[in-house]
């Protein structure tokens, strides 16, 4: 490709990542962020091999060696009587491709300061307002009235992005009357570097270590009737939180009574973007396919994102026949992952059907595990 101005909107992790890939690779890229500041609210991600295949090609394995804390096995477990169903043990079975748990903030941080020394700049207190695409170049607008034009925009702004509606329309998501609680809370001496899932009917928790063995993170997810918003920013009262989960092991009850302040997010499935290019602009990550949480693919899916679509776009003269090659090549795995997270939710809040769950999970973490 030759030398075109590339503006990503969003440093989350599918933007940075793209723009330390696309910087590698001689292009001139500006970041446009909303936020005052790179920083992540929000705990832990799970970011399993082939998340990590992406993050070593971007030349950051020693970051995430330092930043991350390598997992040594997940195991699924019954909520309610404490009995092992499964243990996959990771170091056995995957001993070259490292699972690794990492907080937010660090794997956020790996990625700016990679992104940065790479010689991307990032521009923050950006946030978009509308983007207007046609037969010129692509042409944004920002909530401080600022209207930038770009040869290349890429679209990395998350579950609400305007790249995807300016492609797309809007297509509003719907409530999967699932609710998630996340929060960390300071850990036991000698946590084990493993991943749990408690599971009980119509609900369960994962935990797993961070930073070090430092914080325990917890997620725990129970079915409702009732909605509740899709953003982070709300907190609930932590007394739900432990009613919820008021018959599960003592091990778990005692994580959510040291609980003050979770953060609850209700789970909405939103549709795989039918249009992911047009007009000079892309979308990747959370903005092309959003998923549910249960398989922990979402951030991996972006770095995945990220690599193919640098790749195509510096492989191509023309920016649209990279787009168009970066669908034909992703789209069909994403798809698939997007399904099985969905079917995933079903088989954690099965009850009676432990050994189903464990050889779905098997196969699960079989298939998806090794990059494209
Ligand atoms: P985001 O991380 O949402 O980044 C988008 C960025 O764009 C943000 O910085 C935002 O501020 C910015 N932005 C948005 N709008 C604008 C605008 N208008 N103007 C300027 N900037 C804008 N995935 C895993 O792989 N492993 C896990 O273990 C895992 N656990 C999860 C647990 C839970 C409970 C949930 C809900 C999700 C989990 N995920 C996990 C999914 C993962 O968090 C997301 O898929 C991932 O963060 C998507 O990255 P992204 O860069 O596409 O979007």
């Amino acid at each position: 490709m030759s030398a075109r101005r590339i503006t990503i909107v969003g440093a989350g992790i599918a933007g940075l990542a793209v723009a330390r890939a696309l910087a590698l690779r001689g292009a001139e890229v500006t970041v446009l962020e909303q936020a005052p500041e790179i920083r992540e609210v929000g705990a832990g991600l799970q970011i399993t091999p082939n998340g990590h295949r992406v993050i070593e090609a971007l030349g950051l394995g020693g970051e995430a060696a330092q930043e991350g804390q390598r997992a040594e096995a997940v195991e699924l477990v019954d909520g309610e009587s404490g009995g092992r169903v499964l243990r996959l043990d990771l170091l056995q079975q995957r001993p070259g491709s490292p699972f690794r748990f990492f907080h937010r903030a660090d794997l956020i941080g790996m990625l700016a300061n990679g992104a940065r020394a790479a010689g991307v700049e990032i521009r923050l207190l950006q946030k978009i307002d509308s983007v207007t695409l046609g037969d010129g170049p692509p042409r944004i607008r920002t909530a401080l009235g600022d209207e930038v034009e770009t040869d290349i925009l890429i679209g990395a702004d998350g579950l609400h992005s305007k790249v995807r509606e300016a492609l797309n329309g809007r297509v509003a998501p719907f409530f999967t009357h699932q609710v998630a609680w996340r929060a960390t809370l300071p850990a036991d001496p000698g946590i084990r570097p493993v991943a749990q899932v408690f599971m009980g009917a119509g609900r369960h928790v994962v935990s797993y270590p961070l930073r070090g063995g430092h914080l325990r993170n917890v997620v725990a997810v129970e079915e409702r009737r009732h909605w509740a918003e899709e953003s982070w920013s709300l907190t609930d009262d932590p007394l739900a939180l432990r009613i919820a989960f008021e018959d599960f092991v003592p091990e778990v009850r005692g994580w959510l009574d040291r609980i003050e302040r979770p953060n609850l997010w209700g789970l909405f499935r939103h549709p795989v973007a039918v249009r992911w290019h047009g007009g000079g602009a892309v979308i990747l990550g959370d903005a092309a396919h959003p998923t549910l949480p249960f398989l922990a693919q979402g951030a991996n899916m972006a770095l995945e994102d990220a690599w193919v679509l640098a790749d195509c776009l510096m492989s191509f003269k023309a920016p649209e026949d990279g787009f168009a090659d970066y669908h034909a090549r992703r789209a069909a795995r994403v798809r698939r992952i997007v399904e099985a997270a969905n079917a995933n939710a079903k088989n954690y809040h099965m009850s009676g059907l432990r050994r189903d769950l464990a050889h779905g999970l098997l196969r699960v973490l079989d298939r998806f595990a090794p990059a494209t």
